[in-house]
């Protein structure tokens, strides 16, 4: 009998996830509202609406468990599966990470310090804002990602003049605060509340979107990160792997969001770590033992965004390894990836 996971979203994460999977013995089946993505080709695909309750319930029937690549899934499609099939992380866990202002809320009642905010239907509501609190970076509530739907204000008077979009969940304006570097830290937790978490990646963003991330071998953050990690984590009674990205100022971490699914700064574990972050959510959602999450080298992960050199001038390099997600060349979009191996 094989062991059948459900993904919602089939992206390069749903396929990593899936390429991690098949030797442990597991099939997939993938559900998403678009056609043809790049991992529809490692499993059973159904293309369908995450309102379609109808498919929904087909999907769940052909699973044993069901998790998902991306946060920007209806929370109540989630809901109305997990009644169907277990769901990991679960629907609360969801609900929370989608959302910054209720990640932001979460933080700050376990008293987990992240970057200073306001929350906001209309700009009128940011009027009375100290001058202090510029520049800011406004952010929608939900559905962002790679930096989309972001708008840098430097000032008052920018503010006056932003034209705020239509977005219906709300938003937050968050101080721009000076970081001298950006980090996540990346943990998988079982179904048995055991953790492990991986080396701190240190992440280059330009634009917003993830550029290149290094695992830091016996970071000085790596306690503090891991302790407030372990702590969301088990507030959430999470089950995979989560990443919590964070801002270094002072020595301290500041959280700015975090991610209930398998990270982008996380995609240097497949070549350089025991146990990818993809084997180990495979193996934390299946209700396994965790595989150990050790680093094996230090490694330097570039994503290929909007283009990708030719992948065989790489390959004659021992230490470079490419992952090219088969997905169609567009400005902005991630292909694939390399990681360098630094033995
Ligand atoms: P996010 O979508 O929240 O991860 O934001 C994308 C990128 O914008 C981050 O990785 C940072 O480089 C930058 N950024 C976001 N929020 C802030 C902030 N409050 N202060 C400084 N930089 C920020």
């Amino acid at each position: 009998m094989m062991n059948r996971i459900g993904i919602l979203g089939a992206g390069q994460l749903a396929r990593m996830l899936a390429l991690a999977g098949y030797p442990l013995g597991c099939e997939f089946v993938f559900y998403e509202p678009k056609a043809a993505p790049c991992a529809a080709n490692l499993g059973r695909f159904i293309e369908g609406s995450y309102t379609d309750e109808a498919q929904l319930k087909a999907f769940a029937e052909q699973v044993d468990v069901i998790t998902y690549e991306t946060e920007n899934i209806p929370l109540e499609a989630a809901t109305y599966l997990a009644e169907l099939k277990p769901v990991f992380p679960n629907p609360k866990a969801l609900a929370i990470t989608q959302d910054r202002f209720k990640e932001k809320t979460f933080c700050q009642h376990h008293g987990i310090a992240s970057t200073p905010f306001i929350a906001f239907e209309s700009k009128e509501q940011l009027a009375d804002c100290d001058d202090d609190f510029f520049p800011m970076i406004i952010k929608t509530r939900t559905q962002g990602y790679d930096g989309k739907h972001q708008y840098r204000l430097n000032s008052r008077d920018e503010l006056n003049h932003w034209q705020q979009p239509e977005h219906q969940d709300g938003w937050i304006a968050e101080k721009v605060v000076r970081f001298s570097r950006e980090v996540s830290i990346i943990g998988a937790r079982a179904r048995s509340g055991d953790i492990v978490f991986y080396d701190i990646c240190e992440n280059g963003h330009d634009q917003g979107i993830l550029r290149q991330t290094r695992n830091n071998i016996d970071d000085p953050l790596f306690e503090q990160a891991k302790t407030l990690a372990t702590q969301l984590m088990n507030a959430l009674n999470y089950v995979g792997v989560l990443a919590v990205e964070c801002f270094e100022v002072d020595g301290k971490l500041l959280v700015n969001e975090m991610a209930p699914r398998v990270h982008n700064s996380g995609h240097w574990t497949i070549d350089a770590a025991k146990t990818s972050q993809f084997e180990n959510h495979v193996r934390a959602i299946m209700g396994w033992s965790l595989g150990a999450s050790d680093s094996i080298a230090r490694a330097i992960m570039t994503n290929f965004i909007g283009e990708k050199p030719p992948i065989q001038s790489l390959l004659v390099h021992d230490d470079i390894h490419v992952h090219d997600y088969g997905k169609e060349a567009r400005p902005g979009r991630k292909i694939g990836h390399m990681t360098k191996v630094i033995r």
